[in-house]
């Protein structure tokens, strides 16, 4: 995209907390909160109409925020998080590591069996496994967070626009921009909105504003490139980012059934509503499991010089290892050399 993403902030700017002082979340940058609700129109990955739209420094910060909001301050127990394992392997390290008293992490959402209030992280497509997925408890007294960090047309279909309570979304994931530390929610609740506002106020008293402007041009010229693509004047962001995610996956299938040591699952492709026909679903991570009689995977792979996470951080068995699939080219190249020339 060459130049087209620069941006420029004169040396006054960003100087008030202050953002936008009629909003419920008043640190919302108002240019990054029309190309939110642009790119989720663009894409049709969201319904955004009705909503509120609440910042966070990352979607990190707003797991917590909802956590804080969803949980009954006056209650006698700390309310139990749950999701279904393989999960997100910080979920557990962020719902606990302050030992709040108004939540606590709660294990496999797929071996809860206490009957009361329950919180369900729902991340769709799953980090680590890939696959699109839904609430596995679905009990009146659930409340759920929709993690939907990769629901974006590079990794997965997108059958139709998510509309949940809570819709968490981040361009680390959605453009690659980590360190921009910049996600959102989309929230259907005032109140809910009010109290995760109220959490970031407490904990940064707002979001970068410099980060937020970014964060605004890098998804306008997203929005920018498909409208433009429309128009035939090249690729969009999003074909770009898919064809090279088709061919790393291609790739990492070869070089799999080179060495014949892990498998990975299949993917049914799905019909997707941005590209407008059957699309393959492309995981930005690899979840693998050892076939051969390997109790550690991970310490096989960093014999190797592959460095990946365990199962056990995502709560299953040690046979299990996810490796990101979005590095450099150089080093996505290295992976697949080093994968390659595996052998026991
Ligand atoms: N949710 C999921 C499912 C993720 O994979 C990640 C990043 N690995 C995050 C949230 C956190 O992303 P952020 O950089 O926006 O804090």
């Amino acid at each position: 995209m060459g130049d087209k993403t620069t941006i420029t902030i004169p040396g006054w700017q960003s100087i008030s907390y202050f953002s936008e002082t009629t909003n419920i979340c008043w640190f919302l940058e108002p240019e990054f909160a029309k190309e939110v609700v642009r790119l989720h129109n663009v894409v049709g990955n969201a319904v955004t109409e009705g909503r509120y739209i609440v910042v966070g420094t990352g979607s990190s910060q707003l797991i917590l925020a909802a956590l804080y909001a969803l949980s009954s301050h006056d209650a006698a127990e700390p309310i139990d998080v749950v999701s279904a394992a393989p999960y997100y392997s910080s979920y557990p390290l962020m719902t606990d590591f302050q030992k709040s008293g108004h939540y606590k992490w709660g294990g496999d959402a797929r071996s809860f069996d206490k009957d009361g209030p329950y919180i369900e992280l729902v991340t769709s497509p799953n980090n680590p496994e890939g696959h699109k997925t839904g609430p596995v408890l679905n009990r009146s007294n659930g409340l759920l967070i929709h993690d939907l960090a990769y629901y974006w047309p590079h990794y997965t279909p997108i059958s139709s626009p998510s509309d949940h309570d809570i819709t968490l979304f981040t361009v680390s994931k959605s453009t690659g921009h980590a360190g921009l530390r910049i996600g959102w929610a989309l929230v259907k609740d005032q109140e809910v909105a009010k109290r995760m506002t109220k959490f970031i106020e407490l904990n940064t008293i707002g979001v970068s504003k410099d980060s937020q402007l970014r964060a605004a041009k890098v998804l306008k010229v997203v929005s920018d490139s498909t409208e433009e693509e429309n128009t035939e004047e090249g690729k969009s962001f999003f074909k770009y980012s898919y064809d090279v995610m088709e061919q790393r996956w291609k790739q990492l299938r070869a070089a799999l059934e080179a060495n014949g040591l892990f498998t990975v699952a299949y993917f049914p492709t799905g019909f997707c509503t941005f590209f407008n026909k059957k699309t393959e679903n492309l995981p930005a991570f690899v979840w693998m499991k050892c076939e051969k009689d390997i109790e550690n995977c991970q310490s096989l792979l960093r014999q190797h010089k592959i460095l990946s996470r365990g199962g056990k951080h995502f709560g299953v068995s040690q046979r299990y290892v996810r490796v990101s699939l979005l590095d450099t080219n150089e080093n996505f190249n290295l992976f697949i050399d080093r994968l390659s020339a595996m052998q026991l």
